[in-house]
């Protein structure tokens, strides 16, 4: 197993949108940074890459880089998660803290941690948000995430023969190979389509 711990900061600005956990949230203020500023994803990003040792956020996209201008967050993300496949990991839970005085997130939190969890396709009872104010920081005017994560080794030969214990006579090998490119690689088969099933109907 493997921990990761991600730390991020945004200022919040006047005339900016605010995305906080790929949520885009009404507020008079948003927070400012060369991407979205999605402060909580950042966090959970670098929490990822850390965990496998790859680097960080900024080393993947380098902050002066114009494609990243207003990048929207879920992207760097998606491509930590695939990081974390590639490993040979995949993610256990992960638990966040967001530190602002203002939007209050608790009204969200339940529709923030949903969003989180698909990106990161994972459940949602993986997932944590907890947020708090700044007492005593005097740091009203910025937002700040930690975020920690847990990952297993995914054990590919193990998951087939789970696999292959449970086929039954009904299933076509169609759909075991796709149950198996969904454990490896999240949700949905991701490269190219599988070759149609062989139709038993045919040869009667
Ligand atoms: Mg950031």
């Amino acid at each position: 197993m493997r921990i990761g711990y991600g730390w991020d900061s945004h200022e919040f600005k006047t005339g900016v949108p605010l995305t906080i956990g790929g949520l885009k949230i009404d507020h008079p203020q948003g927070l400012f940074g060369h991407s979205d500023g999605d402060v909580l994803l950042h966090a959970i990003t670098d929490a990822l890459l850390g965990a496998i040792a790859v680097g960080d956020i900024g080393s993947f996209f380098p902050p002066g880089d114009p494609r990243w201008k207003d990048a929207d967050s879920a992207i760097f993300l998606n491509l930590a998660v695939e990081e974390v496949q590639t490993a040979g990991y995949r993610i256990v839970n992960v638990d966040t803290t967001l530190v602002l005085a203002a939007p209050k997130i608790g009204p969200i939190s339940s529709e923030m941690r949903e969003r989180v969890a698909e990106l990161l396709q994972i459940r949602p009872n993986a997932v944590g948000i907890k947020a708090k104010t700044p007492e005593g920081l005097s740091h009203d005017h910025v937002a700040v995430a930690h975020a920690v994560v847990l990952l297993e080794q995914f054990d590919a030969e193990e998951g087939l023969r789970q696999m292959e214990a449970s086929i039954e006579d009904h299933q076509t090998v169609e759909a075991v190979v796709s149950e198996l490119v969904k454990e490896v690689h999240g949700t949905r088969p991701r490269r190219t389509a599988l070759p149609p099933s062989f139709d038993t109907e045919d040869i009667t």
